[in-house]
This record gives structure tokens, sequence and C-alpha cells, in this order.
């Protein structure tokens, strides 16, 4: 029998994206997965430390497989990612019951580390792989042709690491300075994908739009390409940074339908005095007046954003400007948390001077008001013809299909002769929370409707 493999992911796509490859490494390693931790003879958990939760839920996870290895001392237990680049030894010793720490460099060494686990070894291997180069190819040769296909969707890392040190993120301390890879290496990896399923391409950085190969080619260059690939239905990208944007960017979103219209431009605070505290390199105005433009050329274009609130000094009027953002944006979605402060980052010198009362109640202020903008949208969605993109067939409904919009919204509809991969269009005629429900539109009404849309 094979041996059996489970994998928990915590954190991010780009972690994501990892445990995919890391699931490729062991599958040419003979074994197979299973979603039973029980049923495992190596459990791989790839952590994410931007927030204390991801963090703790670890450990405590780490405490219930502490009572699996009782009663299989076979089983061999590794802890990746970011939290395992950070505490490296520290978790071996904390945790007896693990028996390899990794970092996200050094996940394609996983059978080496196993071999050597089986040998009786505890390994820690959280080397950073060569970084004098800005200009690497971060994944194998080998692995480019085996970039992991999920469904019809694909993960594909373009950047890794990051230059920017916002004052509050641990992540240039656990995956490094920025290296981009060769623009032709990642063109492989997504015709590859492409040949093996994937109608939905997400590009992956820490920092997506400051990828750069050579002086003259760099991110809209790369979507640029990525968008002629045929066989190729859309492009998202993740997460760019809003100091990195460029009208020129949005001007390709518009000129290209493959590029989904939307966009996930982190924020994170609404007053420029506390922007230049978190060393995030914009105002509050540069970046409203980039998303005023995006909106101006792709109609109907979503947004979502990263937001904290009560970070170090901030007062009221300073969380204002915050809401203010929200407003004046318009974000489909926003991921807001209260602030804690990061062992490691510059934030953590600083005092975490804001009552956990007042972060909660800001907390709360921000996303009811997201909550009021997500409702009108969702309603003046009703009528509308989505482009969907058919992802999976509906769970209980027969010849029912579930897909996702270009702005990113899921949706339900009745389609008896469409599988998974078509692009169709769908009136939309309900909804049940933040999921739509329709109808198949009639392609000769399309033309127009669209046209005014967008
Ligand atoms: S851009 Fe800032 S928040 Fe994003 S990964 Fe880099 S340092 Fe962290």
């Amino acid at each position: 029998m094979p041996p059996k493999a489970y994998i928990r992911t915590y954190g991010c796509q780009m972690n994501e994206h990892d445990s995919n490859q890391m699931r490729g490494v062991l599958i040419t390693e003979g074994y197979e997965f299973t979603d039973k931790p029980e049923e495992a003879s190596l459990i791989l958990l790839n952590t994410c430390s931007v927030r204390h939760s991801p963090e703790n839920k670890v450990y405590s996870l780490l405490g219930t497989l502490r009572d699996h290895k009782l009663t299989n001392p076979e089983l061999i237990i590794g802890v990746g990612g970011c939290v395992a680049q950070q505490e490296g030894e520290k978790i071996l010793k904390r945790e007896k019951a693990v028996d390899m720490v990794f970092g996200p460099d050094n996940f394609f060494k996983l059978p080496e580390m196993i071999a050597a686990v089986k040998k009786g070894a505890r390994v820690c291997n959280t080397e950073w792989m060569e970084r004098n180069r800005k200009i690497q190819n971060f994944v194998p040769e080998e692995w480019v042709e085996r970039g992991h296909v999920d469904g019809i969707k694909a993960y594909l890392a373009i950047t890794k690491g990051c230059n920017n040190m916002c004052t509050f993120c641990i992540v240039p301390f656990t995956r490094g300075r920025e290296v981009s890879r060769e623009a032709e290496n990642i063109l492989q990896e997504a015709r590859s994908l492409v040949r093996r399923g994937a109608k939905e391409i997400w590009l992956l950085g820490q920092n997506v739009n400051s990828y750069q190969a050579s002086p003259g080619y760099r991110f809209y260059q790369l979507l640029d390409d990525v968008s002629r690939i045929p066989g190729l239905e859309r492009i998202r990208f993740t997460s760019p940074h809003p100091k990195d944007w460029n009208n020129a960017l949005s001007d390709l979103m518009a000129e290209r339908k493959i590029i989904a219209n939307h966009l996930h431009l982190p924020f994170q605070a609404g007053s420029d005095r506390i922007l230049h505290l978190m060393r995030r390199n914009h105002t509050l105005d540069e970046y409203l007046e980039k998303v005023k433009y995006l909106q101006r050329v792709v109609p109907g274009v979503e947004l979502s954003a990263d937001l904290i609130v009560g970070y170090p000094t901030e007062t009221e009027e300073d969380f204002e400007q915050t809401l203010h953002c929200v407003k004046e944006a318009g974000f489909s979605q926003l991921f807001a948390f209260k602030y804690s402060p990061r062992p490691g980052t510059d934030a953590a010198a600083l005092e975490d001077d804001v009552p956990r009362e007042v972060k909660e109640e800001r907390l709360a202020r921000v996303m009811q008001l997201q909550r009021q903008l997500t409702e009108a949208q969702i309603q003046a969605y009703h009528g509308t013809i989505q482009e969907v993109l058919i992802d999976a067939a509906h769970p209980r409904l027969q010849h029912w299909m579930n897909g996702r919009t270009q702005g990113f919204r899921p949706i339900s509809f009745h389609a008896p002769r469409h599988e998974i991969g078509d692009v169709v269009h769908v009136r939309v005629t309900a909804h049940e929370g933040h999921w739509l429900e329709g109808e198949l539109a009639a392609s000769e009404a399309l033309t127009g409707v669209l046209a005014g849309q967008r």
C-alpha cells in the first residue's frame, strides 16, 4: 500500500501554492493523499505567521498530533512555511512530536529530509536559497512542467519574498528579499498548466506587481504575455501594492477581457500619518486616484482590500479617514483585522497603545459599513448579465452549475448542457447572502447589454 500524506495549509494563496508544490514532490516519492490525519504516515503543516491566530492554531494542532504519534510511532510530522522559517529549531525544542522543520525555500528537499528522519534524525532546514540575484528561477527546471491544476484553477508564483518592509509585516523576514522569476520560465509553466486543463491562472507574489525580469520587462509585460496564451480564459493576480499600481495596468485590464474585473489592492489604513508610520509609501489620495481611474476605465470592476485597525497611535480622526476610504473606494470585500504586534517587526517596538475595546469597536464599525456597501452592491446585481467561468457542479441540484463572475462573486444557475470550464453568460435573478443565483442569458441579447455594463 502506498504511504499516505496529509497536508494542512494556513494563510495565503502563496502558502496554498507551496502546499501544491509539496504535493507534487511527494507524489513523485510514491505518496497518496488523505484528508484524515489519522490515516497518514506523513503529516505536514504549512504555516503562516502574518497573524497570531494561525500560529496559535498550529501549536494547538501539534498538541493533538502528539497523541497520534503515541499510537503510530512511525508517523512523521513536519512543520513548514513562515512560522517554521521564523522559529526554526525552537519548534523542535518546544514540540517533541515534530520531526522536521523547513522554510518556504526548502520544500523541494522534502525527500532528503524524510529519508533523514527515517534514519532517526530530527531535521531543521531553514536555509535561504541563494539571494544575491534579483532574477532567479526559484521553481527548479524539472518542476516547471508539473505545476498543480486544481480543477480548472492553478496558482503560479512569479515573485518570491518582498522588499517593502512594511513595519507591521513579518513576510520580508520569513520569505526573504524579493526575487522575480525569468519571464520565459513563467510562461512555460503557464502554457503547461493550460495544456493540463487550467482555464484560470492566478499569478502570485507577495508584492505581485513589483515583478521585474529586466528594466523593460515588468508586471505589465508579463500580464500582457500571459493574457495571450491560447486556451486560457481568465487571469487573476494577488497581491498588488498600491505604490506599484499604475494607470497603464488599469488600461490593460480594460483592454483584455481575459484579465478578471477584480482588483485586490490592500490599503491597510486611511490616514496619511498612519500610512507613513506603516512605511506604505503612498498617500490616501494617491490610492484613491488610482482606484478611481480603474473604476472609470473598467466600469463594474470589483475591489477588495486588506485593512488594519488600531495600529499604534491611531486616533479617532485617523480611523475616520479609513472609513472615508472604504466609502470612496466602494469595496466589495474587506479583510479587516485588529492590529497585533508580530515579534521581529519594526512595529513590535512601538507601544501597542490603542486599547483592545477601541480596536474592537473600530473593527465592528468598519465591517458594518462594509456590510451596507456589499448589500447595496448585491442588490444592484439583480437583472445584470455576468460572464461566468463554471468551476464546479452544484453539490445538490441536478443540472445546476457553480461558477465565479469576473468580479469573483460566486453564482449558481441551471445549465444542463454546460460543463466545468465553460464560460457562459448568466442573468442574475436572486441572491442568498453573498451568493448570487441566475439563469443562462439568451446569447442574441448579450452584445449590447454587456457593452453597456463594461
Ligand atoms: S508589501 Fe508590505 S505587507 Fe505586503 S508582504 Fe511586503 S512587507 Fe508585507
